[in-house]
């Protein structure tokens, strides 16, 4: 490990924790740093492999009050690659992967290292989901205390809609139990607040009926039929019932073995769909489809829920290089098509996609400040992502991201927070609805006044919190915090 620094929070941390400790230099050092996006190259001090929810209170305490950055990976899926930082304490909940299904009361538990993969195939055995994200390797904290966008929201809400109870560990290094009665101003802002407030060290889910079959997949169009395309679906979703999401998609054809080889590489326009409902109703609501004539391709059928959430996987490959753009569309307008139509035929390779998904549905029938994720009034979400595998690529893609984009911000209206990249302080408040915004700074000075839980995308506390990132706070890291979780998910040791 470099650093006396280093060697000596290796030896105190080695007292407080029971999970892994691993230094530079360590087996397992080097993968364990390793997030989603390939290009992000971060070197903690010291990443602490937590067992359970009194690692973490002990790490929290401990990187407090010696002043060291502390991060938060659950896992690692994030674009921006906060979860890890060089020189600081990488709090690694990966490990945390327990999972309790409760089908009676329909709720599930989860740790953060679960991912959502876990959580669909467990939750299945009793024909049980909750809203989830749409590539099964993607991790549930993250994205749920960010808002949690998945095929199951226009019928569902949010995943953070679905959040009943979160086992928190704030910055003070207290374990405690968040929920609707308890704390609940808290419990507000973690439903959209990120990773802002505290660690999560476990999530209690609502699970809804669901499947096992859905109707699910895609229709692919000629890129020159993308404006029409754009057009019909705007007015498809608009109209569609709750039990009906889909998405539409810019892109090229991937060279995978559900596309003829003559496809391969072509650009085109995708409408992909998820129907809750039976055969019949399913059949009956995309029968609109047929309104655009023949497709280039057309991958729609009955199938597992856990099969659908699996048909993005492979654009989800780990350690792949990324960068993107993304904002709310309040309505799909001429001019957003204008800007859109023509573009399929510049994505430059084929994990690269101009996603737009609906909001709408449940998601728009929860308040605007409800919970504290904003523009739920929005139509859609549309992202711009490059993905690509070699760093020489890397101009290539990033340069067709910002063409795209300088076309298509002025159409948007905020964002959503868990598809920004660093992209600094006006964008993340952009995220939110001005009222959310301050009352988020408000509980952020209550529980975070030295803004402890920084590496994210920052809401600085209230005037009158300390935004002095790591400052010391007074705790005392004496002993091992016994608790596994209030959730109690496993037996302890
Ligand atoms: C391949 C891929 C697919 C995706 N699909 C979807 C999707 O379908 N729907 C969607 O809404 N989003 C999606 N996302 C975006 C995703 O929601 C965010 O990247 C999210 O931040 C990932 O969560 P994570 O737990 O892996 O975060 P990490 O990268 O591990 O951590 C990032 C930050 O999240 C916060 N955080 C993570 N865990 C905790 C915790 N236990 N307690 C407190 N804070 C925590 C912290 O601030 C941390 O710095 C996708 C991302 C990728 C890369």
């Amino acid at each position: 490990m470099a650093g006396s620094a280093g060697q000596a929070a290796y030896r105190d941390l080695r007292g407080l924790v029971r999970g892994l400790l691993l230094r530079p230099g360590d087996d397992g050092y080097d993968a364990a740093r390793r997030v989603w996006n390939g290009a992000v190259d971060r070197r903690p001090m010291v990443i602490v492999r937590c067992a359970d929810a009194g690692d973490v209170a002990g790490a929290v305490r401990y990187a407090v009050r010696q002043g060291i950055e502390l991060s938060i990976r659950s896992t690692g899926h994030n674009v921006t690659g906060c979860a890890v930082s060089d020189g600081g304490l990488a709090l690694d909940l990966s490990g945390m992967r327990g999972i309790r299904i409760d089908p009676d009361r329909r709720t599930a538990v989860v740790e953060p290292g679960v991912l959502w993969g876990d959580l669909d195939r467990r939750a299945q055995e009793h024909g049980l989901a909750t809203t989830g994200g749409r590539i099964s390797t993607t991790g549930v904290a993250g994205l749920t205390l960010g808002g949690g966008f998945g095929w199951l929201m226009r019928r569902y809400g949010l995943a953070a809609d679905n959040l009943r109870s979160v086992d928190l560990v704030t910055a003070d290094g207290k374990p405690s139990r968040v929920d609707g009665a308890r704390e609940a101003e808290l419990f507000w802002a973690l439903r959209g607040g990120g990773g802002n407030f505290g660690v999560a060290t476990s999530l209690e889910f609502a699970l809804h009926p669901v499947g096992p079959l859905v109707t699910g997949g895609a229709a692919f169009y000629p890129a020159a039929a993308a404006a029409r395309v754009l057009r019909w679906y705007r007015d498809f979703i608009r109209d569609a019932p709750d039990v009906l999401s889909a998405q539409c998609n810019l892109l090229k054809l991937p060279s995978a073995p559900f596309v003829p080889a003559e496809l391969h590489g072509m650009p085109a326009v995708a409408v992909a769909v998820c129907h809750l409902g039976a055969e019949a109703d399913a059949e009956r609501d995309l029968a609109a489809l047929g309104d655009l004539g023949p497709p280039l391709l057309r991958r729609i059928g009955r199938m597992r829920y856990t099969s659908l959430q699996r048909l993005y996987d492979m654009a989800g490959r780990f350690g792949s290089f990324v960068y993107g753009r993304a904002g709310y569309l309040p309505a799909l307008d001429d001019r957003a098509v204008a800007v859109l139509d023509g573009r399929a035929e510049a994505v430059p390779s084929p994990h690269c996609i101009v996603m737009i998904s609906p909001l709408g549905g449940a998601v728009a029938r929860v308040g605007p400040t409800e919970t504290a994720v904003g523009h739920r009034d929005a139509a859609f979400s549309v992202s711009v992502d490059a993905v690509w595998r070699r760093p020489a690529e890397a101009p290539a893609h990033r340069d067709w991201v910002h063409r795209l984009w300088d076309g298509l911000r002025p159409c948007t209206s905020g964002v959503y927070v868990n598809e920004l990249g660093d992209e600094g302080p006006e964008r993340v408040r952009s995220a939110y609805d001005p009222a959310s915004w301050s009352r988020l700074r408000a509980v952020k000075a209550r529980h975070d006044p030295a803004n402890v839980f920084h590496l994210n995308q920052n809401i600085p506390p209230a005037d009158g919190g300390t935004t002095a990132s790591a400052e010391k706070t007074p705790v005392a890291v004496t002993e091992k915090v016994g608790v596994t979780s209030v959730h109690e998910l496993r037996e302890r040791p």
